[in-house]
């Protein structure tokens, strides 16, 4: 007991899946992030929130 239920939240670049999302600046809309594998750029990202796993 006593386990904190933390929830990860995972960028994924919408064009080709990788996690490495940067952000890139910030608007009054929202971030702007840039994918470091495949060179995309946009606002949009898919979210992905991942609990802790357990063995
Ligand atoms: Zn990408």
């Amino acid at each position: 007991m006593g386990t904190m239920m933390e929830k990860k939240k995972t960028l994924r670049c919408p064009k080709c899946g990788s996690k490495k999302i940067v952000p890139e600046a910030a608007f009054i809309t929202g971030y702007k992030y840039a994918c470091e594998d495949c060179g995309y750029v946009g606002s949009l990202v898919i979210e992905e929130y991942n609990e802790d796993d357990q063995d």
